[in-house]
């Protein structure tokens, strides 16, 4: 049992092929895929792929990048689509400061819509951060204090001050392909000390393809490949690891039946 907490099914170089994608995960012992939103437009296909597969699930949001792009989005939207019983999560939502393709004020004020959401719906808010732990924290601590909602730190490579913060607060890490590369030293370091019981592995794919598959095109049945090398890294025995993480996953996503 092992499962992709993060993938976009519908990106170019995975939606061409999908059949066969989903074929790869699964011959690798990949139980389950959480297909992550990134636009509105995206929505529909994102939910009628969990509808036809079993073992793929659907979140519904909007990704920092693209929070210009959708100035009139408000809790009320994210809601009406979180209905669904194939929906089990908020996301992926979020700040991204390194990148800046949305104005700031703009990506935060829809973090917060989705916090709102993922607090009335109680399904997991699903949280990208790239150089903005600080104003990261700060929102979701505020927002914690208006009342407590369940979330996720997708793509975890912050700093283990962030790291502990964000446990604090009852949040769950995933760890993606970023940590098998050679220059993740400094994320190897902070993730060898997680709390296995908070711990998720994901593959980001198409993106951040894992060793040995760096340059592919990735895709969900690498997070086998990441999950190994996080067994070894914290001295687990890789069934076990997988088997925590995919309860953790269930704990976590517990729309999502096993
Ligand atoms: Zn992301
Ligand atoms: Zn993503």
């Amino acid at each position: 049992m092992l499962v992709d907490s993060h993938c976009h099914l519908n990106y170019e170089g995975l939606a061409e092929r999908q059949a066969e994608v989903l074929e790869n995960a699964r011959s690798r012992g990949v139980t389950a895929m959480l297909n992550i939103s990134t636009r509105e437009s995206e929505w529909d296909d994102i939910v009628s792929t969990a509808e036809r597969e079993s073992d793929v699930w659907a979140s519904i949001g909007i990704h920092p990048h693209e929070a210009d792009a959708h100035p009139d989005i408000d809790t009320a939207k994210l809601l009406a689509r979180a209905d669904h019983p194939r929906v089990i999560g908020i996301g992926e939502t979020g700040l991204d400061y390194y990148y800046d393709h949305s104005d700031r004020t703009r990506q935060q004020t829809s973090f917060r819509a989705h916090i709102a959401a993922a607090r009335e719906t109680g399904l997991p808010l699903i949280v990208h951060t790239r150089d903005a732990e600080e104003d990261t924290a700060a929102i979701l601590a505020d927002e914690m204090e208006k009342g407590a909602f369940p979330a996720l730190i997708h793509c975890f490579t912050a700093s283990a001050g962030f790291a502990a913060k964000v446990l604090d607060m009852g949040l769950y890490v995933s760890i993606s392909g970023i940590v098998t590369f050679k220059n993740a030293r400094e994320l190897q370091d902070v993730t060898k000390d997680l709390p296995v019981d908070r711990l998720l592995v994901e593959t980001d794919a198409p993106f951040l393809a894992p060793v040995p598959h760096r340059g592919k095109t990735g895709e969900p049945a690498f997070v086998a490949d990441t999950a190994q090398f996080l067994a070894k890294l914290r001295g687990e025995e890789y069934m076990q690891f997988c088997e925590v993480t995919s309860s953790n996953f269930y704990t976590l996503f517990s729309k999502a039946a096993p």
